[in-house]
């Protein structure tokens, strides 16, 4: 989600003029001084696996046979790694275990910066409203998409060793189930 285009501060509530601050151009507020750093958003991102596959999820707001990976906003206080065990949990009610890094990637098109981890989870998923669907598919079968989420799931699938092609955003296994 982009960040707001404040047209008033919203600290003091005065219209937000452009200003340059810090060597660039950004909205401030000529009245309370704030300043509309506009930094991206950390967003978690997990490749799940469960057993020997991995769970790919349809968002509800996504046209059918659509899947990709669990992600969702860090909240404040949180370490990244809590951050990814609540959303894997919140959304598809899995425990994760284990989650480790696999890359960090820009996302700079919803001005976010993705934090992608493998992890590796147990349990029975039962989706959020969020998700509408998901599938369960082989690591081989994985295909990658050439942007954000997407090059994680292709750093992850070259560090195994497991050749793949990318194809159009986002994910479309063909499993068939
Ligand atoms: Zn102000």
């Amino acid at each position: 989600m982009l960040h707001p285009d404040y047209r008033f501060c919203p600290r003091c509530a005065a219209e937000m003029t452009v200003a340059e601050v810090a060597g660039r151009v950004r909205k401030a507020c000529p009245a309370c001084g704030f300043t509309h750093w506009n930094n991206p958003a950390p967003v978690v991102a997990a490749l799940v696996q469960v057993g020997d596959l991995i769970l790919l999820a349809r968002n509800a707001a996504w046209p059918p046979k659509t899947f990709a990976l669990i992600t969702g906003f860090l909240e404040a206080g949180e370490t990244p790694e809590q951050g990814i065990a609540r959303e894997v949990q919140e959304e598809t009610s899995l425990e994760v275990e284990q989650a480790s890094l696999i890359g960090v990637y820009e996302f700079t098109r919803k001005n976010e910066l993705i934090i992608a981890y493998h992890v590796i989870a147990s349990g029975t998923v039962s989706l959020s409203e969020e998700l509408a669907e998901y599938r369960m598919v082989a690591p081989e079968r994985l295909r990658p998409w050439r942007a954000g989420t997407g090059l994680a799931v292709a750093d992850w699938m070259r560090a195994r060793n497991l050749p793949f092609e990318f194809v159009d955003l986002p994910i479309r296994p063909q499993t068939g189930s």
